[in-house]
C-alpha cells in the first residue's frame, strides 16, 4: 500500500470471509501525508491529530431559559415566596454585582449567572408585579442552568485522531474557536472496467454487449467515502491497453480497483499484466456472491480486482474494500453495525461459506422489525441491490434458515 511492506498474502482457495477481511485490513496503512486545512475544508475527512479543548464550552455558567436567576436556597418549601428583582442580565452582557438572599436577577437565555445565584425559574412560572416576583414551591435547586464546560471541558480530548469530520464535528471545532486542523489528505482511487462485452453509456449495444454498470455503482460507493475518484472508463481486452491502464492508474492513485477478469478461465490479459507489474494474489473466497477476488499491490498502489458480476462488485466492495480504504484514509474503523432480526423468508444454505442475501428490513403490522429477501438472488440481478436496504448475512458455519429464525443483518446505511 502506501509504504512498501512485504505482502504476507498467499494464493488461496476457500479463504473464509473473515480471513480475507483480516488479511486485507492488516495490509492497509493510513496515507502519511497530512494537510492543515481551514475547518470547513475538513468535512468528510479524518483527523490526523487529537483535538484537545483549550477552553470550557460554554465558557461561563449561564441560563438555559428566559426567566429569573435566584439562589436555590430561596426556593420555598411549602407556600409561595416573593423575591426582589434587582437587575437584568442579557446574553453577552454580564452583571458584575452580587445577588443576595431574597433578591433575584431578570435573566435571558445564555446570560451569565450572577454571583449568588445557581437556579433559574422560567418566566412562565413566575408572577411579576413591578419589581416583585412570586414563585411557587415546585422548583429544584440548580434547574435551568448550563454549567461552564458541560459541553466541552478544558483539557479534555474532544475528538480522537481518526475521527471523521461531519457537520456536528464542524460545529464542535468552531465552538472551540479552532480555525484550522490537521487531517489526512484525501485518498486517490482509480478504477476501470475490463471486458470486451462492455459498452459505456451513450454507445449503442451490439449483439451480446451490455452497458458497464460497475463503474457507476463503484462511483457511488466511493463518493460516499469522500475519496478522490479517477474514473478510467472501460479498458479493452488488449495487452497494451490493459498494461498502460494499470501503469497510469498505479502512478496516479493510492488504490486501483478493477471489476471483471479475475475469475478462473478468463480470456484476458489482466492476470498476465498483474504478474508483470505487481504482487497480486488471486483468491477464491468461501462466499456467495463474490467468490473470486484479486488483492495486492501494483507498484506502490493497493490493488483490488473485484469480480465482474454487478452484485458481487457491491458485496465485495462493502465487505473487503471499504474498510481498507477507510483505514488508508486515516479512519478509526468501528465494528460493523449488525442487527439480529427475525426472518420472514426461509433460505437453503449449507455450512462452509458466507452468504450475503439482499434483504428488506421493515416493520410488521405490530411495529415489530423483521427482514425478508428481495427475491431472486442471482449475482447479476443488480436491481435486488436497489430494492434492498440491508444484507442478510448467513454465517460461514450456518445451515438453512426457516421462517421466524433470527438472522444477522447489516443495514446499508451502517456501512458508512
Ligand atoms: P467476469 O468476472 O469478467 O467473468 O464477469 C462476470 C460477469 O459480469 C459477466 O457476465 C460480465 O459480462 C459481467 N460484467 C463484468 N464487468 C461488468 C461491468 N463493468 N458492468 C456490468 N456487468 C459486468
Ligand atoms: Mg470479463
Amino acid at each position: 500500500m502506501t509504504n512498501p511492506e512485504p505482502l504476507i498474502i498467499i494464493n488461496q482457495s476457500n479463504l473464509s470471509v473473515d480471513e480475507a477481511r483480516s488479511l486485507i485490513e492488516s495490509q492497509a496503512k493510513p496515507v502519511s501525508c497530512v494537510n492543515k486545512v481551514e475547518i470547513r475544508s475538513s468535512l468528510g475527512r479524518f483527523l490526523a491529530e487529537d483535538i484537545l479543548s483549550k477552553i470550557n464550552v460554554p465558557s461561563h455558567t449561564n441560563s438555559a431559559m428566559d426567566g429569573y436567576a435566584i439562589n436555590g436556597n430561596d426556593i420555598p418549601t411549602n407556600a409561595a415566596a416573593t423575591l426582589n428583582v434587582t437587575c437584568t442580565v442579557l446574553a453577552g452582557q454580564p452583571f458584575n454585582g452580587k445577588i443576595n438572599s431574597g433578591e433575584c436577577a431578570r435573566i435571558m437565555t445564555g446570560g451569565m449567572m450572577p454571583e449568588g445565584t445557581d437556579t433559574v425559574i422560567m418566566q412562565e412560572d413566575v408572577e411579576r408585579n413591578n419589581d416583585i416576583i412570586t414563585i411557587q414551591a415546585c422548583h429544584r435547586k440548580g434547574q435551568n442552568v448550563r454549567q461552564a464546560g458541560e459541553d466541552l471541558a478544558i483539557g479534555q480530548v474532544i475528538l480522537e485522531k481518526g475521527h471523521k469530520i461531519m457537520p456536528a464535528e464542524l460545529g464542535v471545532l468552531a465552538s472551540l474557536g479552532l480555525s484550522e486542523i490537521k487531517v489526512h489528505r484525501r485518498l486517490r482511487v482509480a478504477f476501470f472496467s475490463t471486458g470486451d462485452e462492455l459498452r459505456s453509456i451513450g454507445e449503442s449495444l451490439g449483439d451480446g454487449e451490455i452497458y458497464d454498470s460497475n463503474r457507476y455503482s463503484l462511483y457511488g460507493m466511493l463518493s460516499r467515502l469522500g475519496v478522490d475518484i479517477i474514473d478510467m472508463g472501460v479498458i479493452a481486452d488488449r495487452r497494451e491497453d490493459i498494461q498502460s491502464a494499470f501503469i497510469a492508474a498505479a502512478e496516479n492513485a493510492d488504490v486501483v480497483i478493477t471489476s471483471g477478469g479475475v475469475s478462473v478461465g478468463e480470456a484476458d490479459f489482466v492476470k498476465e499484466t498483474l504478474d508483470e507489474l505487481g504482487e497480486v494474489k488471486f483468491w477464491k473466497i468461501a462466499m456467495k456472491p463474490g467468490r473470486p477476488l484479486a488483492f495486492g499491490k501494483i507498484k506502490n498502489a493497493a490493488f483490488f480486482g473485484l469480480p465482474g458480476n454487478p452484485v458481487a462488485v457491491m458485496v465485495t466492495f462493502y465487505q473487503f474494500v471499504q474498510n481498507a480504504l477507510l483505514i488508508m484514509a486515516g479512519a478509526n474503523i468501528k465494528p460493523r453495525l449488525q442487527l439480529r432480526l427475525p426472518s420472514n423468508s426461509s433460505f437453503k444454505k449449507a455450512p462452509g461459506r458466507t452468504t450475503f442475501i439482499r434483504g428488506i428490513i421493515s416493520n410488521d403490522k405490530d411495529g415489530k422489525m423483521t427482514v425478508c429477501s428481495t427475491g431472486q438472488q442471482g449475482s447479476g440481478i443488480l436491481n435486488s441491490m436497489a430494492q434492498a436496504n440491508c444484507f442478510i448475512v448467513l454465517g460461514h458455519d450456518d445451515g438453512p434458515v426457516n421462517k421466524g429464525d433470527i438472522v444477522t443483518v447489516e443495514p446499508f446505511e451502517g456501512f458508512i
